[in-house]
């Protein structure tokens, strides 16, 4: 076949296990759905709308209420089917991708999919940022610098004066940084302010996590109009569909929800941290989201033991400095308290 372009000869498929575990604690999602009553003015809305006619162009209504919630210009607000989307069109965009190692995989996913190059930074000792050589990197050719704050899949919450440190250089040499801000509802820190400041400065959101919508696909890009104008360049048109921007608009109607929802699982994740860091052979690192990383033994003895247990976790344990790691999303007390006791004895 000599239809595609040589780089996608043999594409690497997203690692992902299918299963339908009784606990599923892998993937980060909200262990609560859509309170009821918003579900149920969400489907009061989606009967009510034209199901032949197309979606607004860009999402413009939708646009206006994210604007709104955010404190943001509308022009510079992009949304799309899940944040995933607006990755491959920043990667798509991008000159070259800068990335730290490991990382959430899309942002090199999205890169070799687009035909960009790529290049990761691997984090320091205990997944400090490598700051130095960031800013080194900075200083070659410029593209987009996808950092994650707090980082996944770590967990770790940099500093905010590094974070400025290569915005600062991301400004002076060309560049734009992406600040995904997935798990920032988890960390109470936000980098709208940086990227206020600066168009050199972006910040991507999702509604896949504190809104627990996951199932619904929506995520944003806050940036500059100009950026904005290149990301929305790169979304194909009518691109969000209307049930999910019916389902949106009610949710932001009504936002003090996810707030609760990510106060609750911040408590949450402090039980379960002490309840794992009583496990003999494990090690729990420090999380400002909603997950915890783990380090065991052997992570993929481990993944299996806890499946048969009905618990299933995220395996690690393949990307480079990540030998043994193991992802637990936090979940409900009860299926918490499931893991833990799935988890006694394991090595
Ligand atoms: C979960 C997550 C996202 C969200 O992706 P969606 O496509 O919006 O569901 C983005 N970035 C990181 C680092 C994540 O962990």
């Amino acid at each position: 076949m000599q239809a595609f372009k040589p780089h996608l000869s043999s594409p690497a498929e997203y690692p992902y296990l299918r299963s339908d575990a009784r606990v599923k604690l892998d993937q980060n999602e909200s262990p609560e759905d859509l309170p009821a009553e918003l579900k149920a003015r969400a489907l009061q809305r989606l009967a009510a709308l034209p199901w032949n006619r197309y979606p607004e162009l860009h999402a413009e209504d939708l646009r206006a209420a994210v604007a709104r919630h955010e404190g943001w210009d509308e022009a510079g607000v992009v949304l799309s089917p899940g944040s995933n989307v607006l990755i491959l069109a920043l990667c798509t965009a991008a000159r070259t991708v800068l990335d730290t190692v490991p990382s959430f995989p899309y942002y090199r996913g999205g890169a070799e999919a687009a035909g960009t190059p790529w290049r990761g930074i691997p984090l320091l000792p205990d997944f400090a940022l490598p700051r130095a050589a960031l800013l080194e990197a900075l200083d070659g050719p410029p593209g987009v610098l996808f950092l994650p704050v707090p980082h996944a899949p770590t967990g770790r919450l940099f500093e905010a004066q590094d974070v400025e440190a290569l915005a600062a250089r991301a400004g002076e040499r060309g560049w734009l940084l992406l600040v995904d801000e997935a798990y920032h509802d988890f960390s109470g820190t936000d980098f709208r302010g940086l990227a206020r400041r600066s168009e050199h400065v972006a910040v991507l959101r999702t509604f896949s996590k504190a809104w627990c919508l996951g199932g619904i696909r929506a995520g944003y890009l806050l940036a500059s109009p100009r950026v904005a104008a290149v990301a929305r360049a790169c979304v194909p048109p009518f691109c969000l569909p209307a049930h999910t921007a019916a389902i949106l608009q009610t949710a932001l109607e009504s936002p003090g929800y996810a707030v609760a929802l990510a106060e609750r699982i911040r408590a949450e994740r402090e039980r379960l941290r002490s309840a794992l860091e009583r496990h003999t052979a494990w090690r729990v690192y420090p999380s400002a989201t909603n997950f915890l990383l783990v380090r065991t033994a052997d992570a993929a003895a481990t993944q299996a033991r806890l499946l048969a247990a009905g618990v299933l976790v995220r395996r690690q344990d393949r990307y480079p400095g990540m030998e043994g790691c193991l992802r637990i999303t936090v979940g409900s007390p009860a299926e918490d308290d499931a893991l833990v006791e799935a988890a006694r004895g394991a090595r």
